[in-house]
């Protein structure tokens, strides 16, 4: 059994296979398996989320009926009890997603779980490349030290080579004309998660830098808004809120131009908020004003102030309708290499119910490289868990 791409889906189909009495043999490009596993350590190691298995399922959007059948397969309640049964404890936080315990860093469960790979003769194979297919049961393989290449016939393929994001971790999407090699179309890949490029003035750069806005809402243009905390940088804005919106923005950036709304107040009943507005005096500066009435320190005056120079002779009315909805004018998203998960690759259309390629009986798709996104919360990893799972079942089934 031949698993491609040691990610945590590539991994995890092979615990699977293994632990159902296959020999496995991993193949990972890089010298070491898990780099993008362990870069999603540094941000705070979020594994999965506790959410109710409905809207969980509707975190991935067009593919959620099939995810819904996923995640029961191998549900969040599984991957907490594989970390456990790893040794490694994980807790729910208070916006539900689930980490593992502050004593457990992101390598002790990527050690942990290469030696129970080790005890269930899972054999790790790194700076191996696959290249490709060969004839209708052959892939091709590449010692990246030697260059030498071989040809393995193994009786079952997991292919989990990832998404085309932070390629210095291996993820680089070059498998793809590898797959349209055999017909298999694949969608093109598109920056998911990732920040919005807004043009501000050098004034707003210089002065603002990054700042933290906490308690607001987005939307683009007129969508549902979300909220969150989200940094204004030199280049636009980042953070949870904005990442959730990447496909929006996309959408919207393809027809024209974009704009992200921002509530600065979304807690606040408009009349409230006009009501306060209506106090002020007008010896008052605005930006002590909005600090003492509504609490809205730096960097929200020079924002207002970016967005509608004028801002300062406002009436209440007028300024209660720019702090409900700051338009923030997106010109692009930030580039795919920076963004945290990638959008396209390979189409459900493309594999079977078992995510067995149709053009090549045998061969299984795992993780980022099937064309699905969610937003971050642990619903990235959560699906590759899921589909490398789910991936590793099919080829079980197949061999029985
Ligand atoms: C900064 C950052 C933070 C993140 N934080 C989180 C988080 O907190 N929670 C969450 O759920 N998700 C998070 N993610 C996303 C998560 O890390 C990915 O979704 C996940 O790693 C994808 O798993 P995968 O197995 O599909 O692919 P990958 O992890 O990308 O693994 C694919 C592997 O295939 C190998 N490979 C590629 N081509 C070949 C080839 N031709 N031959 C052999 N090997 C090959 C690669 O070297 C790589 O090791 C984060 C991502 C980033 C970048």
């Amino acid at each position: 059994m031949a698993v491609i791409g040691g990610g945590p889906a590539g991994l995890l189909a092979a615990q699977r296979l293994a632990e159902g009495g296959l020999k496995v043999r991993v193949y990972e490009a890089q010298a070491t398996v898990g780099r993008k596993f362990l870069v999603a350590g540094h941000g705070g190691f979020n594994l999965s989320n506790a959410e109710d298995a409905e809207p969980f399922a509707g975190r991935y959007g067009a593919e959620e009926t099939r995810f819904r059948a996923l995640l029961t397969y191998f549900s969040p309640d599984d991957l907490r009890a594989w970390a456990a049964d790893l040794g490694i404890a994980t807790f729910v936080g208070t916006s539900g997603r689930i980490f593992p315990v502050a004593a457990h860093k992101p390598a002790d469960l990527l050690r942990a779980w290469l030696g129970r790979l080790r005890e269930l003769g899972v054999e790790i194979n790194t700076r191996r490349r696959w290249m490709g297919f060969d004839g209708a049961n052959g892939l091709r393989l590449r010692d990246e030290t030697s260059g030498q290449e071989t040809t393995l016939e193994p009786a079952a393929t997991v292919l989990a080579l990832g998404g085309a994001s932070w390629a210095k971790t291996g993820s680089d999407g070059a498998w793809v004309p590898l797959l349209r090699e055999i017909d298999v179309p694949v969608a093109p890949f598109a920056p998911a998660n990732c920040g919005a490029e807004v043009a501000w003035s050098e004034f707003f750069k210089q002065k603002v830098g990054r700042a933290p806005l906490k308690n607001i809402s987005l939307r683009v243009n007129d969508g549902p808004p979300l909220r969150g905390e989200a940094m204004l940088t030199e280049y636009g804005i980042e953070g949870t809120p904005v990442y959730a919106l990447t496909p929006q923005l996309r959408t919207a950036l393809a027809t024209g131009p974009a704009t992200l709304f921002l509530n600065t107040k979304p807690d606040l009943p408009p009349e409230t908020l006009l009501a306060r507005l209506r106090q002020r005096r007008n010896s008052a500066s605005l930006p002590d004003f909005l600090r003492k009435a509504l609490g809205l320190g730096a960097p929200v005056p020079t924002l207002l102030r970016e967005a509608a120079p004028a801002v300062a002779t406002y009436p209440p009315e007028a300024l209660a309708e720019l702090l409900a909805a700051v338009p923030l004018p997106v010109s692009g998203l930030r580039p795919l290499d920076e963004a945290i998960s990638t959008a396209g690759g390979i189409p459900f259309s493309e594999v079977d119910e078992h995510l067995q390629l149709r053009q090549r009986p045998g061969t299984y798709v795992a993780g980022e490289m099937l064309d699905w996104e969610a937003p971050t919360g642990g619903y990235l990893l959560q699906g590759c868990f899921s589909t490398g799972a789910w991936a590793a079942r099919g080829i079980l089934v197949r061999l029985s």
